[in-house]
């Protein structure tokens, strides 16, 4: 199964543009929607969810016309929003039960099952009789996965979920999320890079509505091999490189800054060449040489 997003478009009521006619086509495994905050991300997970309507254009979700016939895209998908809120004095095997009632399963013994194998995957066995209310912000995200997964959806969304967690428990996540990937279509969206390095074999970058790249991060990072370019310098420096050169990234080294420079060739002898990342590729597009110029 695919799901074929075209041409679609959306301005709220306040005037923003928050899709321009975004065009993507997205197969079963992980996909990473990339963008910083703004960029129109939840617009558009919003609008393949079912929940808010877009002004034109088509999403096909294989034979179903997403924008036309919401209940069919309900029954296969799962969704976690970015807020996922849960109800803090109940334990999970009782929110699950009771998701999965509302999901249509009947059978109790059916349900039962169910529960204990949606637990045993999300990592929440020990937990399943604590109140949620008690549950760490990884907990919460992996019970919210296990929620997604009650009607064996064909399309999972989540939004920006890694936010707010720490290290371990982002990885037990991830995992978690690339585990789902390999039958199904998940769409990780977020605007932390190493999530989509690590775990997607497909990506978009959106900033303000628009689709800047599409492609697999390997091949991303592959056009950049070769024309990246970094170098120290002094904090007075800085604004002269900014007007001069492709600059895609400046950071704070033991407060001087490293500047990272996209070019074909060697700016000039000052400059080292450096290992082309996905981070470069990110900021490439985000900030890139179009935006410098009108600056
Ligand atoms: P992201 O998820 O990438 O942070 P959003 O889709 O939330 O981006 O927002 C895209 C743009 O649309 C932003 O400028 C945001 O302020 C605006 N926006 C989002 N939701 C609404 C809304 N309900 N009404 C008006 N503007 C909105």
């Amino acid at each position: 199964m695919q799901l074929i997003i075209q041409n679609l478009s959306k301005t709220y009521a306040n005037g923003v543009q928050a899709l321009k006619d975004v065009t993507l086509t997205i197969n079963q495994g992980m996909f990473g929607l990339l963008g910083p905050n703004g960029a129109g991300k939840s617009s558009l997970m919003r609008t393949i969810s079912t929940l808010q309507e877009a002004d034109s254009g088509s999403i096909m979700l294989g034979e179903i016309n997403v924008l036309t016939q919401k209940e069919e895209v309900r029954k296969i998908l799962g969704y976690l929003p970015q807020e996922f809120g849960v109800y803090p004095k109940i334990d999970a095997v009782t929110l699950l039960d009771h998701l999965a009632v509302l999901k249509g399963i009947s059978n109790k013994g059916e349900r039962k099952a169910l529960v204990e194998a949606l637990l045993n995957k999300t990592n929440l066995w020990q937990a399943r009789n604590k109140n949620l209310g008690g549950y760490s912000g990884g907990m919460k995200q992996r019970f919210g996965i296990a929620q997604a997964l009650i009607a064996n959806p064909k399309l999972i969304i989540v939004d920006e979920p890694t936010a707010g967690l720490d290290p371990a428990e982002r990885n037990r996540f991830l995992n978690l999320l690339s585990e789902i990937g390999e039958n199904t279509i998940v769409i990780l969206s977020t605007h932390i890079v190493e999530d989509v390095k690590e775990l997607c074999t497909d990506m978009a970058i959106i900033n303000k509505g628009e689709v800047l790249y599409k492609g697999s991060p390997l091949d991303a990072i592959a056009e950049l091999q070769g024309k990246v370019w970094s170098k120290r310098i002094s904090k007075a420096e800085l604004e002269d490189y900014r007007k001069n050169f492709n600059m895609i990234s400046e950071r704070l080294i033991a407060g001087r800054p490293e500047i990272t420079v996209l070019s074909d060739s060697q700016p000039d002898s000052t400059f080292e060449k450096i290992q082309a990342d996905l981070e470069n590729v990110y900021f490439s597009h985000v900030f890139g040489a179009t935006e410098k110029v009108v600056a």
